[in-house]
């Protein structure tokens, strides 16, 4: 079974949070790579499960730093 979700590219991510901002269901946030946080910030999908694949974080992204990515599950 084969499902599309946004793939955050982070080489392109500036960590804006327009696409944070725009999504119904708040499963977007900013991450720090860094163990205590600090330094830039990039967007990830916290809840894969929950996204409802509106795709509207797509759009948001002045940076085309998101795609919706089939992604294969169960097998
Ligand atoms: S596809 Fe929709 S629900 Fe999923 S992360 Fe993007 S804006 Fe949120
Ligand atoms: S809108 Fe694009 S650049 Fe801004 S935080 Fe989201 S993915 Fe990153």
């Amino acid at each position: 079974m084969k499902w599309s979700l946004p793939q955050i590219h982070p080489d392109r991510c500036t960590g804006c949070g327009r696409c944070v901002a725009v999504c119904p269901e708040h499963v977007l946030s900013l991450h720090s790579r860094h163990p205590f946080g600090i330094g830039d910030k990039k967007a990830v999908l916290d809840a894969p499960d929950v996204c409802t694949r509106c795709t509207l974080c797509v759009p948001a992204c002045p940076f085309v730093a998101v795609s919706m990515q089939k992604i294969r599950l169960n097998g």
